[in-house]
């Protein structure tokens, strides 16, 4: 289980893993690929890669978000694959969203206002954030299947601490897991049930 007295220290050693970086960057290329080999879900064409910027405030040193496009004539349909690196569209990287929304939970406010500073996330951001966590997700249709497969059930008024407890996510391996749980509300076609 998580302590919450080393929450800051685990929170802060993941936001500076340059190695979590790189390994999350090769995450979404392996989605890309996957997806990619499936081909267009509308005409069955063939996929080519599309990437756009992306560049997210705060933390990682990304610059693209891996994309795909269908090379059928009439049809080049957009595919943006799932992602553990961005969030539908936030202008922040997930993990920053994950790991500062669960400290809300898990620290003390001043030391929570610290980091929001020192990653250049503004009160209303967080506020925003935390809202989002306590009532757009919990109600999603995401999780309101995804849930349970939690047992114990996962306290809603605690989320995302809650989650990042259950996924024991200051090792690496398993916060990879947790932005993998997570991966498939970050396509635009999902992200569009979870704006505020
Ligand atoms: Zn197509």
């Amino acid at each position: 289980m998580v302590s919450k007295h080393c929450g800051e220290s685990w929170c802060q050693n993941h936001l500076a893993d340059q190695h979590l970086y790189q390994l999350l960057e090769k995450v979404d290329a392996d989605l890309t690929e996957e997806a990619r080999s499936k081909g267009c879900l509308l005409c069955g064409g063939k996929l080519h890669r599309s990437d756009y910027d992306r560049k997210p405030r705060g933390g990682p040193q990304w610059d693209q978000r891996f994309s795909l496009c269908c090379a059928q004539e009439g049809c080049r349909r957009r595919h943006t694959p799932s992602s553990v690196r961005f969030m539908g569209r936030r202008v922040y990287a997930g993990l920053v969203v994950v790991l500062v929304s669960a400290m809300l939970h898990g620290l003390k406010p001043e030391r929570v206002q610290c980091l929001r500073e020192a990653l250049g996330i503004d009160r209303r951001t967080l506020e925003r954030w935390r809202q989002w966590w306590l009532g757009t997700f919990v109600e999603s249709s995401f999780w309101r299947e995804a849930r349970a497969r939690f047992m114990p059930p996962l306290c809603h008024k605690t989320m995302p601490w809650s989650l990042c407890e259950s996924f024991e996510v200051e090792r690496r391996d398993r916060l990879l897991d947790l932005l993998k749980f997570l991966a498939p509300i970050t396509i635009p076609a999902a992200w569009k049930e979870l704006v505020m």
